[in-house]
């Protein structure tokens, strides 16, 4: 159960952020600390997942709803080719137990996993 995170806060406006994008389930707004020439984060509403892993076992139709968002960003703010990333665990880097989805685009740095 993911509780009282800044994400949480950002769903229920106490914290302001510029909505990108919004359907039934999930919004997307910028990082605030961007990585790549397009760098949103998509969430779901509800604060039950702090991961992927929760979020895929108990309801696979969010997540399907994020990557129809993150693919309707990339279309709309770059060639429609996108990376998208979860951090899952602290020690992959993950730093708030809101599941979150980074949407990179634009001009990435061409270095595939595989090369770092
Ligand atoms: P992660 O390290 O995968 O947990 O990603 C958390 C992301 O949230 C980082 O890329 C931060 O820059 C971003 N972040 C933290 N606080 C905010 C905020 N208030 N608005 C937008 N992005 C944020």
């Amino acid at each position: 159960m993911a509780v009282d995170t800044v994400f949480g806060k950002i769903v229920s406006g106490e914290i302001p952020v510029e909505i990108l994008a919004e359907t039934a389930r999930v919004i997307a707004f910028p990082d605030i600390n961007p990585q790549a020439p397009v760098h949103i984060l998509v969430i779901p509403k509800t604060t039950a997942y702090e991961n992927v892993v929760e979020l895929a076992a108990a309801e696979p139709e969010t997540l399907a709803e994020m990557v129809a968002v993150a693919k309707r960003l990339a279309d709309e703010r770059a060639n429609g080719e996108f990376r998208l990333i979860f951090n899952n665990g602290a020690t992959a880097g993950q730093t708030v137990f809101h599941v979150h989805a980074h949407v990179l685009a634009g001009d990435l740095e061409e270095r595939s996993l595989g090369d770092a």
